[in-house]
């Protein structure tokens, strides 16, 4: 047979002849295997299994590996050829078998079942993933944790376990799992009452309830980002605890479109036995517009009744008096009301009045529960004081502004009700000052860019339900993109999030052959820092210039978006879209995201309405009064009644910040959850979007990069071990490993410079890489 050309992969060639088995790229499977039959200059042409015939160039092609175990590999690195297909191929083989988890190095992918898959998770399971050695069970969760748990005893040292993942991945459930996995390692048996980690375990259906809702990509989707914090004692025993979210979404409270839901919170108290009903005038949750925007009520499977009464019991469990309780649902239930009181033209220009009185009512009952003075309340939603130089003017709201008003206390009650949680939790559980190490969980939304709101198509667009409808289908399944400021900050996250990565997995695998002195020859990755320089510099960068743009009053999106183009023309990671004058489109490592600064402006104001927060910080209850503390005198004295400037974009920056400053003091684990498709639905692999999944997660990077290093690593012992039967004489008398290594290898033949690896994935061969080195074995 005529070798008649060669597929590159990885920088490695592979011999092409008719009859080869091979990969070829195809739009709707990504991948699809065939024979090639006929060969034509640059071009192949495959016979594909699904019986259709291709013409694909050879750069397109890749070899297929025929004696792949039929079961998959447990770990990608053990694949004879480590390239795209191969990988999809050993994730969805695994996939059929209910084999969800694979490594890839040290990394563990997780592909979510849309099943429950109980005999994974159950306590004999905990058991057997106690101390056993990474690879030495089936990937797992549980290994993941272990690993992380021995590590932190042995040297003493944090780690931290970043899980990741698009919208409905698993990232939550797996966060759990791995929590109740420390839980037992760390937990004092036999104890009774509140442990600090039933409390740490309990707190998640606490912040669930409240920060969690139904979306058309998950129905119990996290709307905020969290890092727990296990902190343990010196003999490993969970001690402490801490919690920190990041960026609620707040929009969600006023603003839901159809089939989404509000915060889970408001349909668990719809819920509520019937006397809480009636103390707090509620009923059906059609009747409150916070919930009526959309058509859907209820989840499929579960019992809000039922959750009512659970998440009731899990605030007990955390801490959370009888009194905060019935305080906390009394907030809930006056958003509720608050939501439902409507404006109507008042007689003067440019001011309202209630609507009806349906509306009276509804202010009634708000002003009621949250117990503060019902004139007042009207008076902050009606109207707004100004300060100029000169004077202070009470100004009237038209029935837009008024809205605008209402919908923003709601907002502001509601996060600092969910910010309240959280320190009641942190405070609750308490934190160990003695602590020296602890393990960092990471919950948090992965790279988006298809994410949009119906509700502002509709508002801006002014298109019908229908088509909105149609436009929100195409935007779930990724062909349409509306990215707002919202998922700026989350790709923001991310960019950072994959730069530490880089660092642990890139950077980290180059310094340390540096180090050891073995022949390394460099192997580029996309390093993102001047996408973060765009993003984050100061100044310069577009969350600065964003500042300037919010404290500036003349400044609109267009001024904004008219400065990002004039400031970054030359920015290789900035593009200006041809079709718009206000919109603007990043580089970001994952693709390109086109972002609408219509809202950006608006939405980084951190507005703290002063009219807002004087009447509730009046309010005769001490928790309601307590989520609106009094400003120090010197910052009321300085803004005086104006609306007080502060920036989204840059607290996030700095809560970031924070949390990288924090992972950088950990030993990093990465856990790669994966979305098989958008039908959240069992045993349906969907290839293209796996794929997108697994390149926006850096897990095609990080496999690229370890089968070009030296993917298998020993210890000099288990290198002696093992290869000793070659040389036995070195042994006798010798006691330095090291050099009966070195022995070993001279007998074989083998000098320094012939000790590099040899590369499997041009030949097969698939022998252990042998470095010379203790500290490259990760066993
Ligand atoms: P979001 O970013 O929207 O919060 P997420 O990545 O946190 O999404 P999860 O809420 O953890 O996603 O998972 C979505 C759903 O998938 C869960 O409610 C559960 O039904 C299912 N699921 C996830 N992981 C598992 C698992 N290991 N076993 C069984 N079902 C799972
Ligand atoms: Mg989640």
């Amino acid at each position: 047979m005529k070798v008649v050309g060669e597929s590159v992969f990885l920088g490695t060639s592979v011999n092409i002849i008719i009859g080869s088995h091979l990969w070829v790229e195809d739009q709707s499977l990504a991948w699809i295997d065939g024979q090639v039959t006929k060969i034509n200059g640059d071009e192949v042409e495959i016979q594909t299994t699904h019986g259709k015939t291709v013409i694909a160039s050879f750069r397109n092609i890749y070899p297929k590996d025929m004696e792949a175990p039929a079961g998959g590999v447990d770990d990608m690195t053990k694949l004879s050829y480590l390239h795209e297909p191969g990988v999809l191929q050993n994730l969805a083989t695994r996939f059929q078998l209910n084999e969800i988890y694979t490594y890839t190095g040290s990394i563990l992918i997780a592909i979510n079942p849309f099943q429950r898959l109980p005999h994974l998770y159950e306590a004999h399971m905990m058991e057997q993933y106690k101390g056993a050695p990474l690879g030495e069970l089936s990937p797992h969760v549980f290994a993941i944790a272990d690993v992380a748990f021995r590590a932190m005893i042995n040297d003493g040292k944090s780690n931290s376990i970043l899980v990741s993942g698009e919208s409905g991945a698993g990232k939550t459930e797996t966060t759990k799992m791995l929590m109740r996995y420390l839980a037992y390692l760390g937990g004092r048996k036999g104890t009774e009452g509140r442990t600090v980690e039933q409390q740490v375990l309990e707190s998640n259906p606490v912040l669930e309830a409240f920060g969690n809702a139904k979306t058309v990509r998950n129905n119990n989707s996290s709307r905020f980002g969290k890092f727990v914090e296990l902190q343990f004692d010196k003999h490993g025993r969970i001690s402490g605890a801490a919690i920190r979210t990041y960026l609620l979404e707040r929009s969600r409270v006023c603003q839901i479109s159809d089939p989404e839901r509000n915060y889970h919170c408001f349909y668990l108290l719809c819920a509520a036995p019937p006397e809480e009903i009636e103390k707090y005038k509620l009923g059906n949750p059609k009747s409150f517009h916070y919930l009526n925007q959309s058509n859907c009520y209820e989840l499929v499977g579960v019992s809000d009744a039922h959750d009512y009464l659970a998440t009731r019991r899990a605030m007990d469990v955390v801490g959370i008096s009888e009194k905060e309780q019935e305080a906390i649902f009394r907030v809930v239930a006056a958003i509720l009301h608050l939501g439902n009181v409507e404006f109507a033209k008042g007689k003067e220009i440019d001011s309202s009045v209630l609507k009806d009185d349906k509306s009276k009512f509804h202010l009634q009952m708000t002003a009621e529960l949250l117990m503060c003075d019902l004139a007042a309340l009207e008076d902050a939603l009606l109207r707004r004081v100004m300060v100029t130089p000169e004077e202070v003017i009470k100004r009237s709201l038209d029935p837009d502004g008024a809205t605008v008003s209402r919908d923003g206390l709601a907002k502001t009650i509601y996060s600092r009700l969910f910010d309240w949680l959280v320190d009641k939790i942190n405070f609750s559980i308490g934190q160990d000052p003695n602590s020296k190490s602890l393990i960092g969980v990471l919950d948090i939304y992965g790279f988006e860019s298809f994410k949009a709101n119906r509700l502002y198509m509709l508002k801006y667009f002014r298109i019908n339900t229908l088509v909105t409808r149609f436009l929100t289908e195409l935007m779930t399944w990724g062909y349409v993109c509306l990215c707002s400021f919202e998922q700026f900050c989350i790709n923001f996250t991310n960019e950072k999030l994959q730069q530490h990565f880089n660092q642990h997995v890139f950077k980290m695998e180059q310094e340390e052959y540096t180090k050891e002195e073995i022949d390394w020859s460099y192997i580029e990755f996309v390093d993102n820092q001047d996408v973060l320089d765009l993003i984050e510099k100061k100044p310069g960068g577009i969350i600065a210039l964003l500042d300037e743009a919010c404290m500036f009053p003349k400044s609109t999106h267009e001024t904004f978006s008219q400065k990002l183009y004039q400031t970054f023309k030359a920015h290789k990671r900035f593009v200006k879209p041809k079709l718009s004058q206000t919109d603007f489109a990043i580089a970001h490592y994952a693709g390109e995201v086109q972002y609408q600064s219509d809202q950006f402006l608006d939405k980084n104001k951190d507005y703290g309405v002063p009219e807002h927060q004087d009447l509730l910080s009046a309010s005769k209850c001490s928790f309601v009064a307590g989520l609106f503390p009094a400003l120090p005198e010197e910052m009321t004295k300085s803004s005086s009644k104006s609306s007080k400037f502060s920036s989204i974009g840059s607290r996030f920056k700095l809560q970031l910040q924070q949390l990288m400053e924090t992972l950088n003091s950990t030993e990093p684990h990465y856990i790669r959850c994966v979305k098989p498709n958008n039908l959240l639905r069992p045993a349906i692999f969907e290839n293209v979007n796996i794929m997108q999944q697994l390149r926006c997660g850096g897990v095609l990077e990080a496999i690229r990069i370890s089968c070009a290093g030296y993917p298998t690593r020993k210890t000099f012992f288990e290198f002696i071990n093992r290869f000793s039967l070659l040389a036995p004489e070195v042994l006798e008398g010798n006691h330095d490993e090291k050099d009966a290594c070195k022995k070993i290898l001279g007998k074989m033949g083998l000098t320094r410079s012939q000790n590099t690896r040899s590369c499997r994935l041009c030949n097969g061969f698939n022998e252990p890489t042998v470095t010379d080195r203790t500290s490259l074995s990760r066993n």
